[in-house]
């Protein structure tokens, strides 16, 4: 089996999402933690993953750190490239959405590359260029608040266009064409390429709409998005005889041993899910403000977690609302607060590990890619979908676990509960 499809994904929860929807899709794919090292050899998928942490990542190292990827899956033989983000568009004015899709562009020769972060399933969607979350403009949702990513424009076009050399070179594909599916969307971007476009952000409502984009999409080089408009692409490759029909996604392996949940999400469907799970279960709260003291913070957090492990799953969570987010970033500002804490969960989560933890759940996409970067996992197969956008995954090293890394903003009130159960 060939690489048909490489994927850059901009963090660990994002690209497990990606890599579910093309399972899903039949399009078995494997994910790699960072750039895997040169000598590792082309994965026996035909979609391959590379997750990386680079949301938040000053642009110049971003744009490297994606570049890389991209080399390495160019050289395993991927015929498409797709640079996935989250659906909430998550990025700063400077970037890194916008300069990282320009770098893989130009790498790739040019043309144009269609920019769709909707996920209908998860009350994404676009219109007239402007991202909704659920009823909410982006603007107008929880996403305005976030610790690192704070989101106040949902006009794609625009917010993108300031994060690219030329913000002229970024225009739309707006919902009349799309309603009229995959030929006329086509026929847009191609229209747009020789006016010498070269984002065209793509307006989405439903999963049919995602599905004529993707199937619109077969002939571009770069598609960017959330994981959505990937559901589209599978196809386009059996339709050229490049994929068998198949199942991709694969079956939870048994795996023994403790069941811990880190939260370090401040979203709102997570302060939801904290609420619920620490009703239910023993929990820690670790709190910045003793980090920032210089407390022994992980140290009182492990002590507490050995003791509680035997009773069954346990959480650890740094979930706050957006007054306490504030209050405990005043001294060291957004980034170096979020610093603090990743690493004080990355370290709670090495030594759980060592305790005998062996299914993880993660909330925050930064939080699960600090976490994996403690476990020292380096790649991760797919397994059956929790909730829309969330599957178990599988490390075959360094010892079989399971894991769910979950995008702050996903999932309902008992996605932990129903994550664990599925394993039981
Ligand atoms: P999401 O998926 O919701 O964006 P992330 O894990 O990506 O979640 O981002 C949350 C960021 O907020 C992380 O950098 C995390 O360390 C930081 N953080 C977590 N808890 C707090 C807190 N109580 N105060 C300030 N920052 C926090």
């Amino acid at each position: 089996m060939s690489l048909l499809l490489g994927i850059i994904g901009d963090d660990i929860t994002g690209s497990t999402d990606l890599a579910l929807m093309l399972g899903k899709n039949g399009m078995p794919a494997v994910q790699y933690i960072g750039v895997p090292a040169e000598s590792t050899p082309a994965p026996a998928a035909p979609a391959a993953v590379v997750a990386l942490k680079s949301r938040t990542a000053p642009v110049e190292e971003a744009v490297a750190q994606s570049l890389a990827a991209c080399r390495w899956l160019l050289a395993r033989g991927a015929r498409q490239i797709f640079f996935k983000y989250c659906s909430t568009f998550d990025s700063t004015e400077q970037g890194n959405i916008g300069p990282v899709a320009e770098a893989l562009l130009d790498e790739l020769g040019g043309g144009i590359a269609a920019v769709c972060p909707a996920f209908p399933a998860n009350g994404r969607t676009v219109y007239r260029g402007h991202l909704f979350v659920g009823d909410q403009l982006l603007s107008e949702s929880g996403m305005r608040h976030h610790p690192l990513t704070p989101m106040t424009d949902p006009n794609l076009v625009r917010f993108l266009g300031r994060q690219v050399r030329q913000a002229d070179t970024v225009c739309l594909v707006a919902y009349p064409v799309v309603r009229q599916g995959a030929a006329a969307i086509r026929e847009e971007l191609a229209r747009l390429a020789g006016r010498g476009q070269r984002f065209a952000v793509v307006d989405a409502l439903t999963d049919e709409h995602l599905l004529a984009i993707g199937e619109a999409a077969a002939g571009l080089k770069l598609v960017t998005g959330g994981s959505g408009v990937a559901m589209g692409l599978p196809a386009n490759f059996r339709a050229a005889g490049l994929l068998a029909p198949g199942h991709g996604l694969a079956a939870i392996p048994p795996v023994q041993g403790a069941a811990a949940v880190i939260a370090g999400s401040c979203s709102p469907a997570t302060r939801g899910q904290v609420r619920v799970m620490a009703a239910a279960h023993p929990s820690y709260q670790v709190d910045p403000q003793a980090l920032l003291a210089g407390e022994p913070v992980v140290e009182r957090a492990i002590e507490w977690a050995l003791a509680a492990l035997a009773g069954g799953p346990i959480l650890i969570y740094s979930t706050d609302d957006p007054a306490a987010v504030a209050r405990a970033q005043e001294r060291l500002g957004p980034e170096r607060t979020g610093k603090l804490v990743e690493e004080a969960l990355a370290a709670i989560a090495r030594r759980l590990r060592a305790a005998g933890v062996r299914k993880w759940i993660v909330a925050g996409g930064e939080t699960s890619g600090a976490v994996v970067e403690a476990l020292e996992i380096r790649s991760l197969r797919i397994g059956p979908e929790i909730e829309p956008g969330v599957p178990w995954t599988f490390s075959p090293e360094p010892e079989g676990l399971c894991l769910a890394f979950k995008s702050g903003n996903f999932g309902t009130e008992t996605f932990f509960a129903k994550a664990l159960a599925m394993l039981s």
